[in-house]
């Protein structure tokens, strides 16, 4: 099978994530913060190390859910802290439980987090490869950090757009391309 020359075909955790996932559009609120919470890890990082990780981050933070993180308190920090499965940094810790309380308000104003997310492009998925940051990952994390959030910068949210599917970057060489 061709895929993105990205792909790490030796690591199956990384090549199911591209056949199945990558670019696949999200309309569900829980896999949304799921995803930004990862790209919000990843900062510094490779991707790939965020994947390997992702149950353990699941156990860690109650598998995702949004309204018990943003009510950790810092006994929770400190447990987290001390969890060599997941990436220990107190600051993207911390922003995690600021992210989670700004997703609820976004779901507050906008009804779910997909309506919001999705209104930048009209519903519309964007097909561009080899990029990095765009004018819309400037604009949405502009928004974001307008909002509150942390590690939301425009090349997170470029990468978080491309895993959410509201940007397209399969290769023209690869399978799943403009699927
Ligand atoms: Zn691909």
């Amino acid at each position: 099978m061709r895929r993105c020359n990205w792909v790490n075909i030796n690591n199956p955790i990384y090549v199911k994530y591209h056949d199945e996932e990558w670019g696949v559009p999200v309309y569900d609120d829980n896999k949304l913060f799921e995803m930004l919470l990862l790209e919000s890890f990843q900062a510094g990082l490779s991707w790939e190390c965020i994947l390997n990780k992702r149950e353990f981050f699941r156990q860690a933070f109650d598998n995702f859910d949004y309204h018990k993180i943003s009510n950790y308190k810092e006994d929770k920090i400190e447990e987290l802290m001390q969890n060599k499965n997941i990436v220990r940094n107190r600051r993207k810790i911390t922003a995690t439980i600021k992210n989670a309380s700004i997703f609820i308000e976004i779901q507050k104003e906008y009804q779910t987090f997909k309506n919001y997310i999705w209104h930048f492009t009209n519903n519309k998925i964007i097909y561009e490869q080899h990029k990095t940051t765009s004018p819309l990952s400037d604009e949405i994390s502009k928004d974001l950090m307008k909002r509150g959030m942390r590690f939301v910068g425009s090349t997170i949210i470029y990468s978080y757009l491309q895993a959410i599917g509201i940007i397209n970057s399969h290769e023209k060489e690869c399978e799943q391309y403009q699927k």
